[in-house]
């Protein structure tokens, strides 16, 4: 089944010994000019590309002072080491946090440090070359930017931030990442990621209006484009059709339904993740962005809310007010973006939903904190409520729920493995391998507490387990959508909107 060793879960994690350079094969497919020049990259390698690189990196460091200040701060104290999933999947050092960073900060130092210039040898810095760049272009895409290294970093240093910053260079110098530079090119041409067009959209709507109807016997509306809805939805694309997410989608229609809200999505911000935070691109991330500001202000909606998509809900709670802001044209009492989750725990504090649990007592579930949403996010008015608001929906639409070690979730959550742009077939290895700590700390609650099913809020994650779990013996069909035990639980009243 698998062309490389699949790890094997430990019932107590073992920190490997290093085997160097295991991984440096790993790398992703490289973008082909048409997928760069759209983005406003050079198409392939610039002839002068080692003085373009170093030229990059001063200009980021000078715009990004945190990038300068995680660069000039690493003391080597050694607590990052063991943090990453990726280093305990593969054991290859250079997947140790501090190890990555200094990929970048070997050249910072040589191009623009005093000791550097002068004593190169003595501060490990190197000069640009196509080794560096080829080590970069692996190891950089073996990160997923999860930032679960900086929470036990004492200078608080951001690997994600470092890798971001990599990433963009590579693109400005003509080698950027195919999946995510093809994908963010979709978004502009089509508006998702799917490359789905709005007749396509409409009709799977269409479809799940009839399968729910059928289900339900009640008309629960998944719209379209509606001028005048009170709510803008903006949801990751991997919602219009695969499982399990469209039956998180199903979901928020019924929520929506059951509260008398009305909504529409957009064929214009038909997607809600913004794959420019993983190329590193403020420029993409902001044109991405813009996309949803002009889908509410087109279609007139008093709310902005986010479905489940980790990442994109870090863009939209931490970035969105700066690059498409301000959304002063929305509801006073809603002015910035909310995620699905918050409406959702609101209606069922204020008792606005009718909720019958035992339509889940066929699963024990367990949650998985994204990383987006659990190291760069909140929810709601109380400090950790991205852990407790989607842990309470659980409870509130579920009999059975246990929670995985304490080490391996909320902030100390691990990666799925396939976050940061990485979700992609040609690193297939990779996203197995970094997978390990998640299905250990599962194979915990599975043998000791009977859990059958792992909950999540965010697509890469959904899409990413579902693919990787079977290799570690597990099916596929344990991955479920929030939302989609919210529609389980849900007791539908004819409310025609
Ligand atoms: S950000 Fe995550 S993937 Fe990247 S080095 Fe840190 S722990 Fe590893
Ligand atoms: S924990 Fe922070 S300071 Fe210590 S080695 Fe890692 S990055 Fe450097």
């Amino acid at each position: 089944m698998a062309d490389f060793e699949i790890p094997e879960p430990k019932e107590i994690p073992v920190i490997p010994r290093v085997q160097p350079g295991v991984m440096s094969h790993s790398a992703p497919f490289v973008a082909k000019p048409n997928f760069q020049e759209p983005l406003g990259f050079p198409g392939e390698l610039v002839d002068n590309w080692e003085d373009v690189a170093v030229k990059k990196l001063g200009e980021l460091t000078g715009k990004y002072r945190s990038l300068q200040v995680y660069l000039d701060s690493c003391v080597k104290c050694g607590a990052c080491t063991d943090k990453c999933h990726y280093y305990l999947g593969t054991s290859d050092p250079k997947n140790m946090p501090v190890a990555r960073q200094d990929l970048l900060r070997q050249v910072y130092r040589r191009y623009y440090t005093l000791a550097g210039q002068y004593f190169p040898k003595l501060v490990g810095a190197v000069d640009m070359s196509k080794e560096v760049l080829d080590d970069w272009y692996s190891y950089y895409h073996q990160c997923s930017q999860c930032r679960r290294c900086s929470v036990f970093c004492p200078y608080g240093i951001d690997t994600a931030e470092i890798s971001m910053a990599a990433r963009e260079i590579m693109d400005a110098v003509g080698q950027g990442q195919k999946y995510c530079n093809e994908i963010i090119g979709k978004v502009y041409k089509i508006g998702n990621n799917l490359g789905l067009p709005e007749p396509a959209l409409v009709d799977t709507l269409e479809g799940l209006e009839e399968e729910v109807e059928e289900d339900t016997g009640v008309k629960v509306r998944y719209p379209v484009d509606e001028k005048g809805a009170e709510v803008l939805l903006v949801t990751p694309s991997a919602d219009f059709f695969a499982e399990p997410h469209v039956d998180g989608l199903i979901g928020y229609g019924k929520v929506f339904h059951q509260a008398g809200i009305s909504w529409t999505l957009s064929s214009h911000a038909s997607e809600a993740a913004n794959f420019g935070m993983f190329i590193g691109s403020y420029e993409n991330m902001q044109r991405v962005s813009m996309r949803v500001r002009e889908a509410a202000l087109e279609l007139g909606v008093k709310r902005i809310v986010f479905g489940e998509c980790g990442h994109a809900w870090r863009v939209a709670y931490s970035f969105l007010n700066t690059l498409a802001g301000p959304f002063d044209f929305l509801d006073p009492k809603y002015p910035v973006p909310q995620h699905i989750c918050e409406v959702t725990h609101d209606l069922i504090k204020r008792g606005a939903l009718k909720l019958d649990p035992s339509a889940n007592d066929d699963m024990v579930l367990t949650y998985h904190d994204s990383c987006n949403v659990a190291r760069a996010s909140r929810m709601g008015d109380s400090p950790g409520g991205q852990f407790f608001i989607p842990r309470e929906i659980i409870k509130a639409v579920c009999n059975n729920f246990v929670d995985m070690p304490p080490d391996t979730i909320h902030d100390a959550t691990y990666c799925c493995g396939g976050g940061g742009g990485l979700l992609t077939d040609d690193l297939m290895e990779l996203r197995v391998k970094g997978a390990l700590p998640r299905m250990e700390a599962l194979k915990q609650v599975v043998d000791n507490d009977g859990v059958t099913h792992m909950a999540a809020i965010c697509a890469i994650c959904k899409s990413q387990f579902t693919k990787v779990i079977p290799y570690y013996g597990f099916g596929m069909d344990m991955i479920v959508s929030v939302h989609q035990l919210v529609s389980n639980a849900i007791v539908l009243a004819n409310n025609e909107q």
